[in-house]
């Protein structure tokens, strides 16, 4: 027996002499799981929606302090860290410079940009003992246009491009799916000053392609996607979505093209389909009963698609205005406020006002004989024998038809694309995915520094505004976004990249047999010559309880020693996504680990 277990040690010898170190070594500590706060839950909290929520929570990455509050545990933190790890890398490289800026803001910069206001109830405010106002920051860009016009004099000195990773607080009215959309979560967020636009913009790709970098080697599937800026204000903007089925946004690209945006910017063009003539008379009919869509297609045992709606919103100087859409189709609100004569925020009519302004219920208004403002999208337009409100309680029309029975409508563009849609490149169809939003680049111009006055002097001695890009990345979010892309029925499936340890050791009877005992803490020690972030589980517990913890915490790589398995020289492997275990000679350990955790070493 003693002979047998001096000869497996024989096998783990070289490892000893291998000179290389691998690189992420400063990185990570390796670990012995009953050292290791390892707080793996079996049940499947009640109150977690979706899975990378519940995994996180049944694997023990986090805990819940608050609504929408987490603490990160040991086991979490290590993959943050390595989130973090990747973009600091990364931003560093594209020339951003990092900062710590604080948390807690001074109310006066927010009153600058109007934002004190603006902002309403996600902006978590406070007063200090003095009295004097303070938020914690849900962004940064009130307090870096500070900095930047403290220090900055000369356009000699841009382009600059501050990054930071901090924590965020942001009052959610409904924080769910844990750290998905949290009240306290970290985010990377940069802040870059130009003297032009053309500065801007060549910032801009720049971090456009470090994002792509850093997604990249997150090992997540991603689509960087033409965005709408919001409330943030500037021009263009591109989201990054990691895709999973249970993303929030949709987003939509072609089949063919590079094209991609979101949903809610995507142009929905009608195709080359040509309207059919009238084919009936129109008539007017009662239906009484019949006020939503899809009660008047079935009503009348019609297709949706050939009943049209038509819904009221507010105009900008206090009328109504009127948008036409097929049965079948969403109104696109961020399409339909850009249109003139339309009130910003866009606002839904009150029932009230449409029947006094209108003379009928919601439900029965249509576009013939309407005398307000009246859009009509360009699918709706190439309906004919359609079904629409007679603007009369309980009235409908039925055969109605454009340029017959009301004008020819010049039509716009404002529901949501859908699936099968020609992409507006003009190169193949759309396609709809759903994605998690966890990056988003922004072209911000003149919006902050205009406020705060934010100049240098140019060429010419002469004071001029700069322009802003702003670049983030939720950190934490990330983690929940890479779980939600990658589990299974038994947990999570890490990419090597973002694991907690690359490799973990699973001795069976660790507790009980000194040959598996010694077998392994030699393994354990060799791993950390060799720079694997190693765990080895040394708890006193089952074959089958380890296995489904580690299963669990998703660990990409695991080799099993047993006392059978040495005694035959064998050791088995198993990667976290194969289906089956192999069993392998112990003299191939080493190179196996080597080829596994350093491939570049096999070429050197
Ligand atoms: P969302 O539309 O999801 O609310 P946002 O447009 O408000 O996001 P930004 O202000 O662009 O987000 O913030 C940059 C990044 O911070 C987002 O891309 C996202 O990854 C992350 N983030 C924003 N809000 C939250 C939140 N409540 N919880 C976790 N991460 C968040
Ligand atoms: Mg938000």
């Amino acid at each position: 027996m003693t002979l047998i277990v001096d000869s497996c040690f024989d096998y783990f010898r070289p490892l000893f002499n291998i000179i290389f170190f691998l690189p992420n070594l400063r990185l990570i500590k390796p670990m012995k799981a009953s050292r290791f706060h390892l707080a793996t839950l079996k049940e499947t909290p009640v109150d977690a929606e979706i899975v990378s929520h519940q995994l996180m929570l049944r694997a023990g990455l986090i805990r819940r302090i608050a609504s929408g509050i987490y603490s990160w545990m040991p086991l979490g933190l290590r993959v943050l860290r390595k989130v973090e790890n990747i973009v600091r890398e990364e931003m560093n490289n594209a020339g951003g410079l990092e900062v710590l800026l604080p948390s807690c803001q001074p109310a006066e910069l927010w009153q600058e940009t109007g934002r004190w206001e603006q902002f309403g109830p996600e902006l978590l405010r406070m007063k200090d003992r003095h009295q004097r106002d303070y938020c914690i920051g849900p962004t940064h860009e009130e307090v870096i246009v500070d900095i930047f016009r403290r220090e900055f004099k000369s356009y000699k000195q841009l382009p600059v491009n501050f990054y930071q990773i901090q924590t965020k607080f942001r009052d959610e009215i409904r924080p769910r799916f844990g750290v998905m959309r949290s009240r306290e979560f970290i985010m990377k967020d940069a802040y870059s000053f130009h003297l032009n636009q053309e500065s801007l913009q060549k910032t801009y790709e720049v971090m456009y392609q470090a994002y792509s970098n850093i997604f990249d080697r997150f090992g997540l599937s991603y689509r960087a996607v033409k965005a709408d800026s919001g409330s943030i204000g500037g021009s263009t903007s591109h989201e990054f979505h990691v895709l999973a089925d249970s993303g929030e946004d949709a987003i939509a690209f072609s089949d063919k093209s590079q094209y991609a945006a979101n949903v809610e910017m995507a142009e929905a063009l009608p195709g080359d389909q040509i309207r059919a003539e009238p084919s009936k008379d129109m008539e007017s009919i009662d239906t009484p009963n019949l006020h939503t869509i899809d009660d008047l297609a079935q009503g009348l045992k019609l297709d949706t698609k050939q009943c049209l709606k038509t819904l009221i919103v507010s105009g900008d100087k206090g009328g109504l205005v009127a948008f036409v859409i097929r049965g079948d189709h969403d109104l696109n609100p961020l399409k339909a406020e850009k249109l003139e004569g339309v009130a910003t925020p866009f606002l839904l009519a009150e029932r009230e006002q449409i029947k006094t302004m209108l003379g009928s219920d919601l439900g029965s208004i249509g576009p013939i004989g309407l005398n307000i403002l009246t859009y009509v999208d360009h699918s709706a337009a190439l309906v004919s024998d359609f079904v629409c409100g007679a603007n009369s309680n309980d009235k409908h029309y039925i055969n109605a038809n454009w340029g017959r029975d009301c004008d020819e409508p010049t039509s716009v563009d404002i529901r949501n694309a859908l699936d099968g849609d020609p992409s507006p490149d003009g190169e193949g169809h759309l396609k709809i995915l759903r994605g998690i939003e966890v990056g988003h680049v922004f072209q911000l111009g003149e919006k902050y520094s205009e406020a705060m006055q934010a100049t240098v002097l140019d060429e010419n001695g002469k004071n001029k505004v700069t322009s802003m890009g702003c670049y983030g990345i939720g950190i934490t979010r990330v983690v929940a976004a890479a779980i939600e892309q990658n589990n299974d029925e038994n947990g999570i499936l890490w990419p090597d990249s973002l694991a907690p340890f690359q490799l973990v050791i699973c001795p069976l009877n660790y507790n009980k047999s000194d040959m598996v005992k010694q077998a392994a803490d030699q393994l354990y020690l060799d791993c950390q010559k060799l720079g694997i972030e190693v765990l080895l589980d040394d708890r006193p517990l089952r074959p089958g309880v380890i296995f489904s913890d580690m299963e669990l915490i998703g660990i990409p790589h695991r080799v099993v020693l047993s006392e059978r398995g040495l005694k035959s020289e064998q050791f088995e492997y198993k990667g976290r996504r194969d289906n089956e275990s192999q069993d392998l000679p112990l003299y191939e350990l080493t190179d196996f680990l080597t080829k596994l955790f350093n491939p570049s070493s096999q070429s050197a």
